[in-house]
């Protein structure tokens, strides 16, 4: 048995999304059902919509930045009650028993985590993401949202937030650190607000000086435009921390000449295509190039609690269901302040 739900969905590669409607499996004794308040739009939506990252499966309801209420829970579910705030990030599960489960990186699962869509559950059954009313999740893998966050602002946290949090921690954001911020879109935007959180001096490296008010009331304190050569001259060997949230490819040897002496230069931009780099930008000057990719659930869980510690949310538009084209196309054009969610009551209104 299942249920039927309001969704929006991407019927092929590439193409426009249209609204359509999917099932959503029975309650398992440890899962949740939720209906979903606020869906995000994350660049990494569009990049699988369209294939960027290889092959993916369609129809595809896009959405891994979800946050909405609990409507029924199954018998064994201990963690959560109908009416409690909930949100849903990029996996939905993994194996529970291996190394990296075990020590709460399910992102790095070996048997390969189950993502929130475009993935296959263990049951053999396609994953449909956020783009819905109603979603069903594995208990493990529900976070809840702290009062005081709104559904809305915290929607976005669940990737966008995870995905900045995490590297930011573990490479020591803090005080006395300089973090330079690549990118001012959605990721960036929310590593600039944690970073400054964290009591970092933060600076923002954007493609232009468009958005520089945003970026210092957002916590930065210095804000560059990388279209001016003059900018990789200035900030020489400035930096602790480079987190690039960029979605495209970089001069990723411009950007390593920024760091300091044993600094590093994290990536979470995914773009479809390989970054390069000369093996003298790393060696001199004993330099780390990074990655990172979101987050463990114990540590979304952590994230959210600072999150509300702190008073941050996301910066968001928020549009109905028969905007989510434009808004994707405006994503793509880097004209997003700073992340879109899709309000969910209109889907399939
Ligand atoms: P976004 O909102 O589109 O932000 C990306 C920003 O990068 C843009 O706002 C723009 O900032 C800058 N940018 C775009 N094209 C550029 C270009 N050609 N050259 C230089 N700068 C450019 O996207 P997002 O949702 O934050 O996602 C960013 C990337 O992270 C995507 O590739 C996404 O798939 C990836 N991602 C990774 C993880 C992970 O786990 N590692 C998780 C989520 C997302 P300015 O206008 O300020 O220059
Ligand atoms: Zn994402």
């Amino acid at each position: 048995m299942t249920t039927t739900t309001h969704a929006i969905a991407v019927p092929s590669p590439g193409a426009p999304l249209a609204p359509t409607t999917i099932e959503r499996r029975d309650l398992r004794p440890d899962d949740v059902l939720i209906d979903i308040a606020f869906a995000g739009i994350c660049h990494s939506d569009i990049h699988q919509a369209r294939e960027d990252w290889g092959e993916a499966i369609f129809p595809m309801v896009p959405g891994h930045e979800i946050a909405g209420v609990v409507a029924a829970v199954g018998p064994e579910v201990t963690k959560y009650r109908v009416g409690d705030r909930v949100g849903v990030g990029c996996m939905v599960d993994s194996c529970g028993e291996c190394e990296y489960c075990r020590a709460g990186t399910e992102q790095f699962c070996v048997r390969g985590n189950v993502q929130t869509y475009n993935g296959v559950g263990f049951d053999g059954e396609k994953t449909y993401g956020g783009y819905s009313r109603q979603i069903v999740v594995k208990e493990a893998f529900v976070c809840r949202i702290p009062e005081g966050i709104g559904l809305d602002v915290a929607a976005p946290l669940l990737c966008a937030g995870i995905t900045t949090y995490s590297p930011l921690r573990q490479w020591g954001a803090g005080p006395g650190k300089k973090v330079a911020v690549v990118g001012l879109g959605g990721l960036g935007h929310m590593a600039v607000k944690l970073a400054a959180a964290m009591g970092a001096e933060v600076t923002v490296l954007s493609q232009s000086l468009k958005k520089r008010e945003d970026g210092l009331r957002l916590g930065a304190t210095g804000y560059y435009a990388t279209s001016d050569e003059g900018t990789f001259e200035a900030l020489r060997g400035r930096f602790d921390l480079i987190l690039n949230t960029v979605s495209a490819k970089l001069p990723v040897d411009a950007y390593l000449g920024l760091l300091r002496v044993g600094g590093a230069m994290v990536n979470v931009g995914a773009p479809g295509e390989p970054l390069s780099y000369n093996a003298f930008s790393l060696l001199g000057g004993n330099r780390v190039l990074a990655g990172s990719m979101i987050g463990g659930i114990a540590e979304t869980q952590e994230m959210l609690d600072f999150c509300a510690e702190h008073g941050i949310g996301a910066e968001i538009e928020t549009i109905s269901a028969d905007q989510v084209n434009e808004a994707y196309e405006r994503v793509d054009n880097s004209d997003v302040r700073y992340r879109f969610v899709i309000d969910a009551s209109t889907i399939g209104a």
